[in-house]
């Protein structure tokens, strides 16, 4: 449970009364005092955010205060860019800033977070290791910084891009590939160098950062099979990138994590200049049993004997750990619901915020019908 010195209850009513003045605001065409208070709001869901242990509710809450602070940004900008204005030119390199700024994180991801994948997490453990030690003197290496992880969607491989990033206390760029195309001819190409950019003042500043790019060959599709420049340019701006961070024969420290699923759709070239690749498989038996004791014991929660978490796992054959997040959520759902029938009651009578939400074991039967609703 969150704890404050003023109390959760009063934050959260704080929280509230600078959304609706600054919805208020912003009704009212008074676009300064909303900008200022749509910036206070972010900062109570930060306050919340940061006092938050859940992981889930404290990445929802951060997420909250990064939507607040990119609103009240929305209305510094002295005109809305029109639909056919392109992003860098129209309202100047600001959105630029502004969208690569929505891409950072810290990550909080701890290697033990992640089951299953001794070899794999050692092996990146090892390559972070690198980045940290230091030199030999008068010897210049070129330190493995750029690292390819294939293999089917929610496998873990933003978890364990994540973990190398908080293992090196690094600025965690998370780059959905979404963010980087544009359909304005060079954009993209524009946006990755403002990116790389971004992290090479960020590591210049405080140390080391991390760009993780998820879905790479959608950005970065094999030219051949391109069917058009702009893609061809992508791909030339993505490679420079890549090579002007190892041309310099020094650590740049930005670090480069690339995802893909379709390794075979991705650009050769791009291929060739990972240092490490790395494949992240389906999770086997033992795998699903970890992830099922990360997602249930870890919680807080428990299996009614005599279930237990080696059973799950072989009832999964084939899924994802994402699909097993997904299950384990489905069951928690269920679970509340059954617990806290009182809840509507409790909220129109305004009791709610003193109500503690109840649990039970999780029982087999709960499993079943989250596979089956699955
Ligand atoms: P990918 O990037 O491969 O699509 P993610 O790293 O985003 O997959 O994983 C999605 C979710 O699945 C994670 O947030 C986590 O809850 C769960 N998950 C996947 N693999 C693991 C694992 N090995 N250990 C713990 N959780 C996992």
């Amino acid at each position: 449970m969150p704890r404050f010195q003023n109390g959760y209850d009063e934050v959260r009513a704080v929280l509230v009364r600078r959304i609706d003045d600054a919805r208020a605001a912003e009704t009212a065409g008074n676009l300064t005092a909303a900008r200022g208070l749509w910036q206070k709001a972010g900062d109570s869901y930060r306050r919340l955010a940061d006092a938050e242990s859940n992981m889930i509710d404290r990445a929802r809450l951060f997420k909250k205060a990064s939507d607040c602070s990119a609103r009240a940004g929305n209305l510094g900008v002295a005109r809305p860019p029109t639909a056919h204005e392109p992003l860098g030119q129209g309202s100047g390199t600001e959105d630029f800033a502004r969208k690569i700024d929505a891409m950072i994180f810290r990550s909080q991801v701890r290697w033990e977070d992640i089951g299953g994948m001794r070899e794999t997490k050692q092996e990146l453990r090892y390559a972070m290791g690198l980045q940290l030690a230091r030199q030999p003197s008068g010897c210049v290496i070129d330190i493995p910084g750029r690292i390819l992880l294939d293999g089917p969607p929610g496998t873990g491989k933003t978890l364990l891009a994540s973990a190398c990033a908080n293992m090196l206390g690094a600025t965690f760029f998370n780059v959905k590939t979404s963010d980087l195309l544009s359909k304005y001819f060079g954009e993209s190409s524009q946006l990755i160098s403002a990116l790389y950019r971004r992290a090479r003042d960020v590591a210049e500043d405080k140390g080391l950062a991390v760009i993780f790019i998820d879905e790479v060959e959608s950005l970065v599709p094999d030219r051949d099979a391109a069917d058009s420049g702009a893609e061809k340019r992508i791909v030339t701006s993505f490679l420079s990138e890549l090579d002007g961070l190892s041309e310099k024969k020094r650590r740049s420290g930005v670090i480069t994590i690339v995802a893909t699923n379709k390794p075979g759709a991705l650009d050769p070239a791009i291929v060739s200049r990972m240092d490490l690749r790395i494949h992240v498989p389906l999770p086997d038996g033992p795998t699903r049993e970890e992830i099922f004791r990360l997602q249930i014991e870890e919680n807080g929660f428990e299996l009614a004997p005599p279930l237990t978490c080696a059973e799950l796992a072989a009832l999964t054959e084939g899924k994802a750990g994402r699909d097993i997040q997904r299950v384990c959520k489905k069951v928690l759902l269920h679970v509340l619901k059954e617990c806290n029938q009182r809840v509507p009651e409790l909220v129109a009578s305004g009791e709610i915020g003193r109500y503690a939400l109840q649990t039970r074991p999780f029982t087999r039967a709960d499993f079943e019908q989250a596979f089956r609703a699955a």
